[in-house]
């Protein structure tokens, strides 16, 4: 069996509230791992997951997507005497520096008082049993490229490569929220960030069949795919929103179709969110990143719903949302070049700042109701999860040890 340790993150600061925060954790660890002969255990606060040998890369990429973890480890476990600890110390110096990394320290901590040793005791025996095995490797207790990190609980952990977990809090924690996704860069960064809060995410996508081609609706299948392993899987509904686009040409001043359709979505979106029991609608929006998200128009577009409106990436620039769809992995699929129903009916001089009231009167005189409800009526829902063993999507690698100029410390 290979152990990992998991350290938890927010979840940690939960008062009496805490335990049901690592039900659903270990719940959701679970989920991920199915099939593997994996086994989860918990002592005292602590996580660790036992993976049989050759399922390491399940093991691995179930801890890379979980929320709630503030970082994760393979660890040596052994015996709770000197010897034993000094020599895994050993071991795990062997691998940084086969891992490429040259300088280390060790830190040391004691829950168990009554081991022979201090932290500081094994700080510095292990350094120096390390320094003598390991030529090659040198202490630099300040910058170190790796750290071999030692606790002493009900046994002995030592661990040198920890990981960055996804942090937040678990998936299933906070309710269900309703995410409007479209086949851009942002929508997605905002089901990833609700999700990492702990919201289980289901998704709506509005298109334009036939404006807009298939290869548009299968890009949103795979981001909701991709974005799906961090949240347990996402449920997508597919509405066509054609006729309702239709009527909005026809019927309302062409600087006004982008808010409208806005307005259509944010009004089918909530229906639909009642119907399926979601507490919120979610979107990519973030202020002023294009003439349909300055503050009026945001405030036209949602002045029909009752639900909240969370919008993660409001205060974003756009730069920051690229790195995070870059460390998700969703970045590559949501520059695909295929056309968005938006793009299409999307006026060459929009309405910057849109009047609320004027909105309203607007919308209410193309009397969509039944478009909407035909619309709904007619959606397609499917389960998008990433299976295990299906390609990776490509993303850019969380800094790990050996590759930075600073070890990770999880
Ligand atoms: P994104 O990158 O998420 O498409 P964007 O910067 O292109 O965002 P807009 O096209 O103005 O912004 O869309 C704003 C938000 O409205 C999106 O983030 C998304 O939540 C929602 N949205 C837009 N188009 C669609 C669609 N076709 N289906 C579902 N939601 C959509
Ligand atoms: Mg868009």
């Amino acid at each position: 069996m290979i152990t990992y340790l998991l350290k938890l993150g927010e979840l940690t600061l939960k008062g009496g509230n805490r335990r049901v925060f690592e039900r659903i954790l270990r719940r959701n660890l679970e989920a991920l791992i199915r099939g593997t002969g994996a086994r989860v255990e918990t002592a005292s606060g602590r996580f660790y997951l036992h993976s049989p040998e050759g399922t390491e890369s399940r093991a691995e990429d179930a801890l890379d997507h979980l929320m709630g973890i503030s970082g994760w480890a393979q660890t040596r476990v052994c015996e709770k005497t000197v010897p034993a600890v000094i020599r895994s110390c050993v071991e795990e110096g062997k691998r940084l520096l086969e891992g490429g990394i040259q300088t280390f320290k060790i830190e040391a901590r004691r829950t168990d008082k009554s081991f022979p040793l201090d932290s500081y005791g094994i700080a510095r025996e292990g350094g120096e049993a390390v320094l003598g095995a390991v030529p090659g490797l040198r202490v630099d207790v300040r910058r170190p490229q790796g750290i071999i990190e030692v606790e002493i609980r009900e046994k002995a952990y030592v661990y040198g490569f920890g990981r960055r977990g996804q942090q937040g809090l678990p998936v299933g924690s906070a309710g269900r929220g309703l995410l409007l996704l479209s086949g851009g860069i942002d929508s997605p960064v905002a089901g990833y960030l609700l999700a990492s809060r702990g919201m289980l995410i289901e998704a709506v996508y509005f298109h334009a069949y036939p404006y807009t081609s298939e290869e548009a609706r299968l890009k949103v299948v795979k981001l909701a795919e991709i974005v799906g392993r961090y949240s347990l899987g996402i449920r997508l509904h597919t509405l066509n929103f054609t006729p309702i686009q239709k009527h909005i040409k026809a019927g309302a001043p062409l600087e006004w179709h982008t808010v409208l359709l806005r307005m259509a979505m944010m009004d089918a979106a909530e229906k639909l969110a009642e119907n399926r029991r979601c507490a919120c609608l979610i979107t990519g929006e973030s202020l002023s990143q294009v003439a349909s998200q300055t503050i009026e128009n945001i405030a036209c577009t949602e002045s029909r719903v009752k639900l909240p409106v969370l919008r993660p990436l409001v205060g974003m620039d756009k730069e920051k949302i690229i790195r995070i769809a870059g460390t998700i992995g969703t970045y590559k699929t949501s520059i695909l070049p295929y056309e968005d129903c938006c793009l299409l009916f999307s006026p060459p001089h929009p309405i910057i700042r849109g009047n609320r009231e004027e909105a309203r009167r607007l919308y209410q005189g193309l009397n969509l109701e039944e478009s909407l409800a035909e619309a709904l009526r007619g959606g397609h829902t499917e389960e998008c999860s990433f299976p295990p063993g299906k390609e990776r999507p490509e993303r850019d690698e969380p800094p790990r040890n050996g590759t930075q100029a600073e070890a990770v410390v999880i």
